[in-house]
């Protein structure tokens, strides 16, 4: 949200064109949260949510570890400080050579989710650790992440005993229970799932020792979500239900909930316009738009809090649309979003809970627009 030095940086330095100021005083408020929240867990930042280095830094001070999903992520986490026993090579699709690099870089843990990705990092990571993906639903969460990774719990049992067959560490399991979770109950229907793979190898001998149980805390958009604290009671009560006094070692891996809230969009009203004249939608055309970082307005899934220098005025309707000339390049149109109808050409839009993949996901100059500028207070 606006903080007040967010709001103060704005007001002195006057940036020029959108872009996002990040307040490290809220990553470190929700770092210790988390912390709190879950002292039995091991925190991995996930890396793609806001890599930028100053954010890195701060949590490697503070004592985070970082998933990373490619070698660029690995150096970006090393470059900020963090040792190699603090990485993680998370993505569950990675090259060969890639997973080459990473091993001479240092790193001995990596997620996979088939036997074809074991057998990869037999040849070239020998004797890491490995942890096998299982799929979710992905039900309750505002940004599913779908079927495109980990495998059916079943499945898991048949890829962390080829990896412990090749030499490997089969350390344990990971499941993601969908970006944006709202729904507190998901992580038990996953740990359930994990509870089995542990049993099944258990029974031959193998035994794992780690859940890790992936991101999805949220931040606070338009609506109220549940605190940290009552994340941690959730997931706490689902691991005693199923691991009941053999705990395994935890892991999460926060990345929208660590930094989400942390940083504001600064935008400006570049046009006010209708279809015809007796259109009862205003269009209102922001200088940010999907290829400017809002991406995640894709299907209008992440619907941002905007606020106005007008918002004590009456309300009405808009569809909010960003400058491009892509057609797609709408944010906001199948679910109008009120705005005061005295809103102006010119005017300032700051748009809120911006902290988390928005820099990332900007197009390097789509149309001749800059990608989006970052300021990290
Ligand atoms: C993206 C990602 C995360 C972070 O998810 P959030 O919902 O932003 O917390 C964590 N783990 C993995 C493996 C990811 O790909």
């Amino acid at each position: 949200m606006a903080t007040q030095r967010i709001m103060d940086f704005l007001a002195t330095r006057r940036p020029e064109g959108p872009c996002l100021v990040v307040d490290l005083d809220v990553v470190h408020d929700n770092y210790q949260a988390f912390r709190k929240a879950m002292p039995n867990s091991r925190v991995f930042y996930a890396v793609k949510a806001n890599p930028a280095p100053e954010i890195l830094r701060l949590l490697v001070s503070l004592g985070s570890s970082f998933d990373t999903a490619s070698v660029a992520e690995i150096e970006m986490a090393l470059d900020a400080g963090a040792t190699p026993d603090r990485i993680s090579y998370g993505n569950t699709i990675k090259k060969e050579r890639d997973v080459a690099r990473a091993y001479e870089l240092g790193i001995r843990l990596y997620a996979v989710d088939c036997i074809e990705e074991v057998e990869k990092i037999a040849r070239v990571a020998p004797g890491s650790q490995v942890f096998c993906r299982v799929l979710t639903d992905g039900a309750g969460a505002e940004w599913p992440l779908s079927r495109k990774f980990g495998c059916v719990p079943a499945m898991a049992v048949d890829v962390l005993r080829h990896a412990n067959l090749l030499g490997l560490d089969a350390y344990g399991v990971s499941f993601h229970v969908g970006s944006q979770q709202t729904d507190l109950s998901a992580w038990d229907r996953a740990l359930s799932d994990a509870r089995m793979v542990f049993g099944k190898l258990a029974a031959e001998g193998i035994n794992l020792r780690m859940v890790n149980m992936g991101g999805g805390f949220p931040t606070r958009y338009l609506r109220d979500v549940p605190t940290a604290q009552a994340y941690g009671e959730a997931i706490f009560d689902a691991l005693s239900k199923h691991f009941g006094n053999r705990m395994p070692e935890t892991i999460i891996e926060p990345g929208r909930g660590m930094v989400g809230n942390a940083g504001v969009i600064k935008s400006e009203v570049v046009l006010i316009s209708r279809k015809s004249d007796n259109d009862e939608a205003r269009w209102v055309y922001l200088d940010i738009g999907k290829f400017g970082g809002l991406a995640e307005t894709m299907d209008e899934a992440i619907r941002y809090p905007l606020v106005t220098p007008r918002d004590g005025d009456e309300k009405a309707p808009c569809v909010i649309a960003g400058p491009t000339c892509d057609s797609a390049d709408v944010l906001y149109e199948k679910n109008l979003y009120p705005l005061p109808i005295s809103l102006t050409i010119g005017d300032e839009v700051l748009i809120e809970g911006t902290g988390a993949y928005t820099t990332t996901y900007s197009a390097v100059a789509f149309n001749g627009f800059e990608p989006l500028k970052a300021y990290v207070i």
